[in-house]
């Protein structure tokens, strides 16, 4: 493949993205990229930006945000946004080579999901020219009300390397549609495809300084959190980074500050469930991305008549599983996890999972070379084994049995987190008494991992504040001003 030169990359190491132009940053320090897949080396230029840069890319998305980009009608915001969906389908391969390279992130799976972020962004595209106010009726109070949505100004935007891309376009599209302008601050792991979609940017027709990334690591992002010029941070990440950023945010300047975090969501499965099609779903669930999918339906709960039948399903399901295959191979589903950290935290998860509850499959460390973790089940007694409790992040299932529906629904919801639930019934009644306890934002029913762009998508409980996707996401982007008129 031609971009398998890299040239795209030579072009931009070592760089950051202002005002639509590479530039050498102020920061001279640097970070190394690797290829989980066999932990070579993919750069060793990574900037890490400094407070100079972050408050260069402040200032140039503040000029913008008063300057040119307050210019352009919502029409006009939108066909910016439709241009760069278009560039983005046109380089959908090279997109997913970036994405992938560092993340171990397999092929096979970003030929569906870079037309899927596309879609996000032709979605917020279409909002752009519909971001509505209000006028409120007379009430004789002699009072004309006048209700206005405006953008917030500079928004920043913080992405966690296990969908770099998806996440970048679930932040800019919905910050760009409102009239906002943008700084990106990408995974320091996996920054490259949010490097060259930004690239594509300018083509697009965007303004300088609309959108600007400085790359760097959590002190980069720290820096964003924490400014006094920036708006909003938009964070997807850990639980103990976005309450950092929660700190930061309400130490400087009261920023708004919507967080999308982790999670360890439970499927529960009924008696009544159809297995066949469940045991796969249940399988890719947890395996898909080798694990690192924050809705990853990491606990299984199953009805003790069905358990053993389902159990030796999944089973089968993660032992036909190819383990050490190269990512870039279109026929790859299962990738490394993303490093050699990660690698050895799952690791010592399993480790700990094989003195606190049964192994079922796998368990073994995998030692031929790159990040690969073996696809792991336990069944659970102990219901507090830290691979019971914890979020894992790798491709690591725990199962647990139960015996009414009412107990059921009270395990999957003694968790700290609450970001998805899965449900596996042919009983509709089921359906809408249990989809009303779980607490839980985004729920599957005899369905695995799935997103929407329509559909708003974010946590309860710990697992976060605020929706990304759907039209609710429009209002972490926007104020709200009362006006009234005697
Ligand atoms: P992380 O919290 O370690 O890092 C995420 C981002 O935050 C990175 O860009 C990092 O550089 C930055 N960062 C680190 N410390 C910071 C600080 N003090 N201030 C500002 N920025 C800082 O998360 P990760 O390991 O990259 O991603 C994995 C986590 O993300 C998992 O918990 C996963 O569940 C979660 N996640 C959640 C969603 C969701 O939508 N809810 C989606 C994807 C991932």
């Amino acid at each position: 493949m031609a971009f398998a030169s890299r040239a795209f990359l030579k072009s931009v190491e070592g760089k950051v993205f202002l005002n639509n132009k590479w530039v050498t940053p102020a920061s001279k320090a640097v970070s190394s990229l690797y290829n989980p897949y066999d932990n070579s080396l993919v750069s060793s230029a990574h900037a890490i930006g400094n407070q100079h840069d972050v408050d260069t890319a402040v200032s140039s998305a503040r000029t913008a945000f008063h300057g040119p980009w307050s210019k352009f009608t919502g029409g006009q915001r939108g066909a910016v946004l439709n241009k760069f969906a278009d560039l983005l389908d046109a380089n959908a391969e090279e997109a997913a080579f970036y994405e992938s390279i560092c993340s171990g992130r397999v092929r096979s799976q970003l030929k569906y999901e870079v037309p899927f972020i596309s879609s996000i962004i032709r979605y917020y595209a279409g909002w752009s020219d519909k971001i509505e106010g209000d006028v409120l009726s007379d009430d004789a109070d002699g009072f004309y009300k006048i209700i206005r949505r405006e953008a917030l100004g500079v928004c920043a935007g913080i992405t966690p390397w296990n969908g770099p891309l998806m996440v970048f376009a679930l932040k800019a599209a919905p910050a760009l549609a409102t009239g906002n302008t943008f700084i990106l601050k990408p995974p320091e792991k996996s920054p490259l495809s949010s490097l060259f979609a930004a690239s594509l940017l300018p083509a697009a027709g965007l303004p300088e300084g609309v959108l600007n990334v400085v790359t760097g690591d959590g002190s980069t992002g720290a820096m964003l959190a924490s400014h006094m010029k920036v708006d909003m941070v938009s964070f997807t990440g850990s639980v103990p980074t976005g309450k950092k950023i929660a700190d930061a945010a309400n130490n400087s300047n009261m920023k708004r500050c919507a967080l999308e975090l982790g999670g360890k969501s439970p499927a529960l499965v009924f008696p009544d469930a159809n297995i066949k099609k469940a045991i796969p779903e249940l399988v890719r669930g947890i395996t898909q991305n080798a694990g690192q999918v924050c809705v990853a339906s990491s606990r299984v709960y199953v009805h003790e008549d069905i358990a053993d039948e389902l159990i030796a399903g999944i089973k089968a399901g993660f032992e036909a599983i190819s383990v050490g295959e190269d990512p870039q191979d279109p026929s790859t589903t299962f990738g490394p996890v993303v490093d050699p950290v990660q690698y050895q935290k799952v690791n010592e998860f399993i480790e700990k999972g094989k003195t606190e509850a049964t192994l079922v499959t796998g368990g073994e460390k995998y030692e031929k070379g790159g990040s690969y973790v073996t696809p792991t089940v336990f069944k659970i007694t102990d219901a507090n084994a830290a691979v019971y409790k914890q979020e894992i992040f790798g491709p690591v299932l725990v199962v647990r049995t139960f015996k009414t529906e009412e107990e059921a629904v009270d395990m999957a919801n003694d968790s700290e987190f609450g970001l998805a639930a899965y449900l596996w019934t042919e009983d509709h009644r089921r359906i809408l008494r249990v989809t009303k306890q779980l607490q839980a934002g985004h729920i599957g029913v005899n369905a695995g991992v799935a997103l929407f762009p329509t559909a708003p998508f974010g946590g309860y409980k710990s697992s976060g504040v605020g929706k990304e996707m759907g039209k609710l996401a429009l209002q972490d982007y926007t104020n709200v001003k009362s006006i009234y008129i005697r």
